[in-house]
């Protein structure tokens, strides 16, 4: 029997979060032509390109052609960790990203939101603004999933003093002074409890990963410099208590061949098998919007297909609202049936 799509709509049901764990190649396959103004989103290995860091580099002898943007960093930070080299690196950073803007018409970055519930979480290793701006601009539209810095964002600043985090611009309502921006860069060795306000967001992922139905992990290149991550990530899911779970699902979206896909994620799936898509739009969440879980759910216990409902690519946000209407309305019966 087939689930239809009017009946995956009208039928919702109460099943555990979806996680969305975003990489840079995240940020670079939603915003390929740039941002509104047409602004490289750079990867690790164009930084020193894109964000011309090579007069800085020569300025101070360092040998920066062929190098890892991140082993740069490194080196100079452990050398000198006040060094006035890697502040001005850490403004220059901050500068362009927080520049970068959303374009007017609904981002992949939208329909990634809108797509999910108000129960779902949405992870990010990013710096950039986009989801950070792309959540602004669709709260108060539709519940939308918690989102998790992972990393520093430029929109994101806090108050050491009196653990305040909240938006960078603004001020802590306790001391009135303005909020320190995030740490965007970290040197190679990573240590994330380091961070008073990183390690609260990442003890946030270890709950939603525990606590997840599936997760979807998107752009994640879990290279040298990600390893740390890589390997907490991999404690998190394993850690859950694997028998409460009823099904192991991992879906990767990444531009990597699938051996190589297959290879870095393996130890997630000991037992399971993985989907794997090069493009989002292929995947289940935009194909299932606001029934994502439901979609794994009925093939999976049930062996039941179930129609395709893909959220409209090409449409404007008034028209995209509109079109999310009945998903909603079914959700708002939902949570009111006891
Ligand atoms: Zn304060």
């Amino acid at each position: 029997m087939i689930i239809t799509r009017e009946n995956l709509i009208k039928k919702p049901m109460k099943l555990k979060p979806h996680t969305v764990i975003l990489g840079a190649g995240a940020s670079k396959q939603a915003f390929l032509n740039g941002d509104e103004k047409g602004s490289e989103v750079p990867l690790m290995p164009d930084l020193i390109r894109v964000l011309e860091l090579e007069d800085l580099f020569s300025k101070h002898n360092i040998k920066y052609k062929d190098k890892d943007f991140e082993k740069i960093y490194s080196l100079i930070s452990k050398s000198n960790p006040q060094s006035e080299i890697l502040h001005e690196i850490d403004t220059k950073v901050h500068t362009y990203f927080s520049k970068l803007k959303l374009p007017s018409k609904p981002t992949l970055y939208d329909h990634l939101l809108l797509s999910l519930r108000g129960k779902d979480f949405v992870a990010t290793f990013n710096w950039d603004p986009f989801l950070y701006d792309s959540y602004v601009r669709n709260l108060n539209k539709y519940p939308l999933p918690r989102i998790i810095h992972l990393h520093g964002n430029v929109r994101l600043g806090y108050c050491l003093k009196h653990s305040i985090m909240g938006d960078y611009g603004t001020f802590c309502p306790d001391c009135d002074e303005l909020l320190t921006p995030s740490k965007l860069i970290y040197p190679t060795q990573k240590n994330y409890d380091e961070d008073e306000f990183i390690s609260l967001e990442w003890n946030l992922l270890e709950y939603a990963l525990n606590h997840s139905f599936t997760i979807t992990i998107f752009g994640f290149n879990a290279s040298d410099t990600d390893r740390e991550a890589y390997n907490r990530l991999l404690y998190y899911w394993k850690k859950s208590n694997l028998d409460s779970r009823e099904f192991e699902s991992i879906e990767i979206i990444d531009k990597k061949d699938e051996l190589d896909i297959y290879e870095q994620w393996k130890d997630f799936l000991p037992t399971g098998h993985l989907l794997y898509k090069k493009d989002f739009y292929d995947t289940i969440i935009p194909n299932h919007p606001r029934r994502s879980c439901e979609a794994l759910y009925h093939p999976k216990i049930y062996g039941r297909i179930v129609e395709k409902n893909p959220i409209p690519k090409e449409c404007s946000f008034e028209s995209l609202y509109k079109w999310l209407r009945p998903l909603y309305a079914s959700e708002l019966k939902l949570y009111q049936k006891k």
